[in-house]
């Protein structure tokens, strides 16, 4: 039988480095897919439509809510954003290793739904380091940093949720955690009790 895809949920504060982290991740490790979200926030400068996120128009978005197109989706900033279900669930099938980069409180919601779910939570090595992260990142205006650094605040709170803790120290070595994380949840017995009840027959001759 085909073994199906981990879902790896990757959450953390803004400026903990997810998508530095994710990239690195995809780069060396590239059978894992990453799923792109839709988002009705602007691009970011060097930020690709399709590849970054699917840009949309508050109306697309609600449309894709009310087709019930979303595994989760949620208010960020401001913003509504949300992971794309057919694709999630195609690459799921066909073995996909899949990882969602997303919020809290979407996490949150997919925890509900997979249980089978991968949760990994990814924190800077301090409080301090974080802070200066947001402020230095220059692509917000003031008042955007300063609901980052509260959000931030709260977002960390969130990490007793999850299943795994990684500190983001160096992006090589956060990463390395991560593909650790993955490998050692592949090798579950609950997700190899097939090749165990293959070998057992086969044994046996
Ligand atoms: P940013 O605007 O910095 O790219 O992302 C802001 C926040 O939205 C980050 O915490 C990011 O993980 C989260 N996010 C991105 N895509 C999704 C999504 O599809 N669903 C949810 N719930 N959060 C998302």
């Amino acid at each position: 039988m085909a073994r199906i895809g981990l879902l790896i949920v990757l959450s953390g504060p803004s400026g903990a480095g997810k998508g530095t982290v994710c990239q690195a991740l995809l780069a060396k490790h590239p059978e894992l897919v990453l799923s792109v979200s839709k988002t009705t926030r602007q691009p970011r400068a060097g930020e690709e439509d399709g590849v970054n996120y699917f840009f949309v128009t508050k109306k697309q978005f609600g449309d894709a809510v009310a087709q019930q197109d979303f595994l989760e989706y949620a208010y960020v900033y401001d913003q509504y954003y949300g992971t794309p279900r057919s694709i999630v669930e195609e690459m799921l099938a066909a073995g996909r290793n899949v990882i969602l980069e997303i919020d809290p409180q979407g996490a949150q919601k997919v925890m509900k739904t997979y249980k089978d779910g991968i949760f990994i939570f990814l924190l800077p090595p301090s409080g301090a380091e974080l802070r200066t992260r947001i402020i230095t990142r220059g692509t917000e205006d003031d008042a955007s940093i300063k609901k980052r650094l509260a959000s931030a605040a709260r977002e960390v709170t969130q990490a007793s949720h999850y299943n795994y803790v990684v500190i983001n120290d160096q992006v090589d070595a956060a990463r390395d955690r991560i593909h650790a994380i993955i490998t050692a949840e592949t090798l579950r017995v609950s997700r190899n009790q097939n090749i165990i009840q293959d070998i057992a027959e086969e044994v046996k001759g």
